[in-house]
């Protein structure tokens, strides 16, 4: 068995992490997925946004 053989977080990959188009602040991929832009932007977050705003659409544009 050659089970521990397994590659764990290959260099280069995409990362997962996305940052606030607005302030920097890291947003989850899940979070851009429900109040982002389709591109994969967001431009508004909980630290710089209300949740209203983002439910109104304020994340999906500058
Ligand atoms: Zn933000």
């Amino acid at each position: 068995m050659d089970s521990l053989h397994i590659q764990k977080g290959a260099a280069g990959q995409h990362s997962h992490e996305r940052t606030c188009e607005n302030c920097g602040e890291y947003v989850t991929k899940q979070f851009v997925r429900v109040f982002g832009a389709n591109d994969g932007s967001v431009y508004g977050c909980m630290n710089c946004s209300t949740g209203r705003d983002l439910r109104d659409g304020g994340g999906k544009q500058p």
